[in-house]
């Protein structure tokens, strides 16, 4: 919703001249609500239907349909299709028009037309019931007054211009009987908002009175807006997890499949075992049941196997996805054994989003936050992926070292794992996915992922 301003004051105060040059200023979209009165006043005296009888008024309203147009800055009413814009503008119509807004099933009429318009613009909308009925929490709201002798001389003046005969008696009288009529009815009758404020123009040019209410109209904008600037700054998160439940921890995995999945481990454990002088430190740090997640250094290939002889629990794997285009064989085992493809630096939301599925089937996760093997065994700065994962999941992160000494492992290498403990969104009192959560997280893990490798 835009910004409203409620102008609402007596005939002839100046509203829609005011209004008009305050909206051109401002970039506001002007409405003047009396030529909807004034058109329905135009139907009704056109098909001779007196505008005070609401037994005949009432009944003729379905056949009338009003529109309002906006052309290069000017409002155009469209009566049934026609531009009315001009013919409504004559002293009959005036008091026509006075009459026929007295009527309440009128002002029901144009409610919701003036109320559309409102909601969809910044706007400034004059009229007499504006800041009481039709906009009461407007964002400003103005009642322009003057006295009706100066409003009198001011609307002769105008009328003529434009070649009227009407004396300025005539129109001071008009003045006063729509004043009347306008403070007396019973339906929304004019009158000041008790919030309003109120600025009598009588010894004013038309200049200082719009300076005047378009400063009352800046100031009070600048407040509305400042808070809503204010969150546009605030970095917003890439992605928008904000319908992604925690992980439900303790899903148990098919019992004969975790059967066969140890055997193989073990079968496994027993060749590394031969092939590399192999050392676990920390094991009690490895939970015993899914829905983990371990961040480790990078240093080769076989990186996931040495992690996973660890768990008793299959891991998955996120793997960078040129991985995936390497011959098929390779793909096809690497599949097998839970690996699955991320997009690395593009906050891939199809491998984030595998991992909640796998950390909710209850596996375990495994992420290298390095992005990529460590030549020289020092580990790099880690990626906020694994944080990201953590902190929307809810799950522990178990940070991981390897270690050995050159780049290639070769046969009987003294290969040492390390298991640090595992670090807990929750009592990091990492609740949510917030930059400053995952700063925090991640530095927690990259911390602990480098003393571990040593
Ligand atoms: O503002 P203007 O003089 O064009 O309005 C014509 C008539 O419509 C007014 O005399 C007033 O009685 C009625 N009116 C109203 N409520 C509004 C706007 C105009 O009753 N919001």
């Amino acid at each position: 919703m835009g910004i409203n301003v409620a102008l609402d004051g007596p005939s002839g105060a100046g509203k829609s001249t005011i209004a008009k040059r305050i909206a051109a200023k401002l970039g506001y979209v002007y409405v003047d609500t009396g030529a909807l009165y004034r058109s329905i006043a135009l139907y009704m005296v056109s098909e001779g239907i007196p505008a005070d009888d609401s037994e005949k008024v009432v009944p003729a309203l379905p056949s009338v349909k009003v529109e309002l147009e906006y052309r290069e800055g000017s409002q155009h009413v469209i009566l049934n299709g026609e531009d009315v814009s001009d013919k409504i503008r004559t002293p009959e119509i005036s008091m026509a028009a006075s009459k026929v807004s007295a009527i309440p099933e009128v002002r029901t009429f144009l409610f919701d037309l003036q109320r559309d318009i409102a909601a969809r613009n910044d706007i400034i909308m004059d009229g007499r019931d504006i800041g009481t009925v039709v906009l009461p929490d407007a964002d400003v709201k103005i009642f322009l007054t003057a006295t009706p002798e100066e409003r009198a001389n001011r609307r002769f003046k105008e009328l003529q211009e434009k070649g009227d005969p009407s004396t300025y008696e005539e129109v001071l009288k008009d003045i006063i009987q729509r004043d009347y009529n306008d403070t007396h009815r019973e339906t929304a009758p004019l009158k000041k908002a008790e919030d309003a404020v109120e600025v009598d123009s009588t010894s004013m040019t038309l200049d200082e009175v719009v300076e005047h209410i378009s400063a009352i109209i800046e100031e009070k904008a600048a407040k509305k807006k400042r808070p809503a600037e204010k969150v546009k700054k605030e970095r917003k998160p890439l992605l928008d997890f904000s319908d992604v439940e925690p992980v439900k921890r303790g899903k148990k995995l098919n019992p004969i499949r975790m059967f066969f999945y140890n055997i193989l481990r073990y079968l496994v454990i027993f060749g590394f075992k031969i092939a590399y002088n192999l050392k676990y430190e920390g094991k009690e740090n490895v939970p015993k049941d899914g829905s983990n997640i371990f961040a480790s250094n990078h240093r080769g290939y076989v990186d996931p196997v040495f992690i996973s002889l660890a768990c008793r629990v299959p891991n998955t794997f996120m793997a960078k996805e040129e991985l995936f285009h390497a011959n098929k064989f390779f793909v096809w085992i690497i599949k097998k054994f839970g690996a699955f493809p991320v997009e690395r630096g593009k906050g891939d939301m199809q491998a984030i989003n595998t991992s909640f599925e796998k950390l909710n089937s209850g596996r375990n996760l495994v992420i290298f936050p390095e992005g990529t093997r460590s030549h020289d065994g020092k580990v790099g700065r880690g990626k906020t992926g694994v944080a990201l994962i953590a902190a929307v999941a809810q799950c522990p992160v178990i940070p991981v070292g390897i270690n050995y000494e050159g780049e290639k492992l070769k046969f009987r290498k003294k290969v040492v794992i390390r298991f640090g403990k595992p670090i807990s969104p929750e009592q990091l009192k990492v609740t949510t996915p917030g930059p400053k959560e995952l700063k925090l997280l991640r530095a927690t893990i990259m911390d602990a992922i480098v003393d571990l490798v040593h």
